[in-house]
C-alpha cells in the first residue's frame, strides 16, 4: 500500500470530522461523525473473539442504526469513519498480522459494494493488500438474514469460488456480520480448496443471542 494513498485519505477524514452531521440514533448534531458522544457510550464493544475470528461490537442499539444506515441509506458515506474504525479495532482484536490479502466477501450482483469499499480502505490503513479478486461469488442466493441456521448453510452452500493464486497465502476476510458463520465458513472453504494457508476473519458486528445476553 503506498503511504501517499494513505496520507490523503486521513487527509480527506481530517475534512470531514470539521462537519456537522445529525447523530443517526438520536438526531442531535454531531461534528465528523454519524453517532454522538452519548449514543457512541452505549454501543456494546464485544471482548467476544476467538480462534481465527474477532469482531468490534454487537448488532444492537446505535450501532445497528449506523450500520443500517450505512448499508441501505442513500447518505451512507457520513458513517463510513465509524464503521471503519471498529473493523479496525476488531483487527487490533484479532491479534494477527502480516496477511497477504485483505478479501471481502464478495456479492454477484456487483463488483464494488460498500463493503467491498470498507474493506479497500481498512486495507489502506491497515498497510495490507486489498485483493477483491481473490474470491468470487458464483451464483445469485436468497438473503440470509430471512432464514435459519440450517437453511443458511444450504443456501450459501458451494456459492463462492477462490482464484488459484490464494495457494499458499495468509488471507484476512472481511464481512460486516456474524451471525451463524455460514457465509465466512463457506468462503473460507472456498479459500481452502485453493490452497489457501490460513483464513482469518474479521466482521464489525455480530448478532446477539438470547443466551450470551
Ligand atoms: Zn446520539
Amino acid at each position: 500500500m503506498d503511504s501517499f494513498s494513505k496520507k490523503l485519505y486521513l487527509l480527506k477524514r481530517f475534512g470531514n470530522s470539521l462537519f456537522t452531521y445529525d447523530c443517526v440514533s438520536c438526531g442531535r448534531p454531531v461534528q465528523g461523525k454519524c453517532l454522538c458522544e452519548k449514543c457512541s457510550e452505549k454501543v456494546f464493544y464485544s471482548g467476544n473473539y476467538y480462534n481465527g475470528f474477532a469482531c468490534a461490537c454487537y448488532y444492537k442499539g446505535a450501532a445497528k442504526k449506523a450500520m443500517l444506515r450505512y448499508k441501505f441509506a442513500p447518505d451512507y458515506k457520513f458513517c463510513f469513519d465509524t464503521l471503519l474504525r471498529w473493523l479496525l479495532l476488531a483487527y487490533e482484536k484479532l491479534g494477527e498480522k502480516n496477511f497477504d490479502a485483505v478479501v471481502p466477501v464478495p456479492s454477484f450482483e456487483a463488483k464494488k459494494t460498500r463493503l467491498s469499499e470498507l474493506s479497500e480502505k481498512f486495507a489502506l490503513m491497515a498497510e495490507l493488500p486489498f485483493r477483491p479478486e481473490f474470491l468470487r461469488k458464483i451464483r445469485k442466493t436468497e438473503k440470509q438474514r430471512e432464514l435459519s441456521a440450517s437453511e443458511r448453510r444450504l443456501n450459501i452452500a458451494g456459492a463462492f469460488k477462490a482464484d488459484a493464486s490464494v495457494s499458499g497465502k495468509k488471507i484476512l476476510l472481511i464481512d460486516d456480520i456474524f451471525t451463524t458463520g455460514s457465509t465466512a465458513a463457506e468462503c473460507a472453504n472456498a479459500l481452502y480448496d485453493k490452497g489457501a494457508e490460513k483464513v482469518f476473519v474479521v466482521t464489525i458486528f455480530k448478532t446477539i443471542y438470547e443466551k450470551e445476553v
